[in-house]
């Protein structure tokens, strides 16, 4: 057994000691195979890619059959090999994503590629039912631009360009800020190299100055959790610089004027530990005014948890600690994909027909409970609730407006969230909507490939009735402001 795939079937049972090792040797082998005779840009075999577009894949611990058509999927494309060929060896599954990888390189857009951008992006998540697809093709894309030194000039710029513009939003939308940081200051060496190497070295020089008195507080840390014999371990945070570069621009202010570029991560194992820690750093640290924010007890609206505390060192060095556990860790990092469970340890369960992508949903529905279960406000709750669910949910439909604009709807969206989707003020003026030239009823349920128009009129105003027609966050709250408003004014 080679090295490489040694390493990767090593990887995956560190989260998944049942998977089906032999499949990925197949897989592996069959892709060695294949590409046999095909090398990268860098002049290595090009199975190097698909190993490493499947390495990168394990960090979100996904299941065997996208870490095996990872390997594949480039197949398809590049080789001589077949779809039914593949589904022979293969399976349905596993096909069927690499068929999807493949499908998204058929669309190709060089030209005016910003304007494009928005509606390649909802046609690719209606084109793609599994948005495992979408996570493979992101692994497959950060592959390529790390090693992207290797092309011409202009390639890079191309590929940048494109990666900036499709790829980088799909990685937000996920919440894989992981790969999404390392991609944007990929793109940003290349789209910019000056700025770039400024900002690099101006960060590599404070970072310099500040080391020492950056340890200094470290090892107080260290010795301040030490003595509580917990389980921990401390990060330096590590640097994003297209995010320094953006924060400059936005906030126009010269590198030397940005503070927050330094900080620590102390993970430890339970949610008690984080405030326990948290009690000691306040004990022995002086504490920056107003510095703490509590995101474990409220969590910012993409779930994301942690405490924040800001300490001041004895030479005046600010550091911002952030205190989580490895789970909230995870989710940080890697968003709602870090919520993906591995397959095998559901298909044990009696609930082995639900389809895999309702498992997920429901783990990840079950832990958004939990935070919301510690909060007061139940009706909120179970709203909030139910628009998660109705955003995370990835059954979209599809429709289009009169121009042809494509529209993107939850699966259940009616007329009238149509509408506001639109444009929340035609939403409000909404007196009826013709659906392939038909007038339905406002809470119509629209169907993928429908042409909708809207009918508005000046009369028209939301009524408390419309909150039960409409399904999408977006008009649930735009209808409440209406309502809100309007009888303030009674
Ligand atoms: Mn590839």
């Amino acid at each position: 057994m080679s090295e490489k795939l040694d390493e990767l079937i090593n990887l995956v049972k560190e989260y998944s000691p049942n998977a089906d090792f032999a499949l990925i040797e197949k897989a592996y082998n069959y892709a060695k195979n294949a590409h046999y005779f095909q090398q990268r840009a860098s002049g290595e075999p090009y199975i190097v890619h698909c190993y490493n577009t499947a390495k990168i894949l394990t960090e979100l611990k996904l299941d065997e059959a996208t870490i095996c058509a990872a390997l594949l999927h480039d197949v398809l494309e590049d080789t001589l090999v077949a779809p039914e060929e593949l589904k022979e060896e293969f399976g349905e599954e596993i096909t069927t994503l690499v068929e999807g990888v493949t499908k998204i390189n058929s669309y190709k857009f060089s030209d005016n590629i910003t304007a494009q951008a928005e509606n390649w992006r909802k046609m690719l998540l209606a084109v793609v039912k599994d948005t495992r697809v979408i996570i493979i093709k992101l692994a497959d894309r950060l592959h390529n631009m790390r090693t992207i030194r290797y092309l011409s000039p202009d390639k890079q710029k191309e590929i940048s360009l494109e990666t900036l513009t499709l790829y980088t939003p799909f990685a937000h939308r996920l919440g894989i800020y992981k790969w999404k940081s390392e991609l944007e200051d990929l793109i940003f060496e290349v789209l910019q190299p000056a700025k770039y190497k400024e900002i690099r070295s101006k960060w590599e020089a404070r970072s310099e100055s500040n080391l020492k008195n950056l340890e200094l507080i470290q090892d107080q840390i260290k010795d301040t959790v030490e003595k509580m014999k917990v389980s921990y371990r401390i990060l330096a945070r590590p640097k994003n610089l297209y995010g320094i570069y953006k924060k400059m621009q936005r906030q126009e202010k010269p590198f030397s004027a940005i503070q927050d570029l330094f900080g620590m991560r102390i993970i430890t194992d339970t949610q008690e530990n984080c405030y326990a820690i948290l009690s000691q750093i306040q004990t022995n640290f002086k504490i920056l005014e107003g510095s703490f924010t509590d995101y474990i007890a409220v969590p910012k609206a993409n779930m994301y948890q942690s405490l924040h505390i800001t300490v001041v060192s004895d030479t005046g060095v600010i550091v911002e600690i952030q205190i989580r556990t490895e789970e909230m860790h995870r989710r940080a990092e890697y968003g709602i994909a870090a919520h993906w469970r591995y397959k095998a340890a559901f298909e044990k369960n009696a609930a082995a027909n639900l389809k895999q992508t309702d498992i997920n949903m429901e783990h990840h529905l079950e832990f958004i409970k939990h935070i919301l279960e510690s909060q007061k406000d139940v009706h909120d709750s179970n709203e909030f609730l139910t628009a998660i669910k109705t955003e995370c949910n990835f059954d979209q439909i599809y429709v289009s407006t009169p121009k042809g604009d494509a529209i993107k709807l939850p699966d259940g969206a009616t007329a009238l969230d149509f509408a506001y989707a639109v444009h929340s003020d035609i939403g409000d003026k909404c007196m009826g909507v013709k659906v392939d030239g038909k007038l339905v009823p406002l809470d119509y349920k629209l169907k993928t490939g429908q042409k909708c128009e809207v009918l508005v009129r000046k009369n028209i105003n939301p009524t408390e009735n419309w909150l039960k027609i409409v399904i999408t966050a977006q008009a649930k709250s735009r209808i409440r402001k209406y309502l809100r408003e309007h009888n303030k004014k009674k």
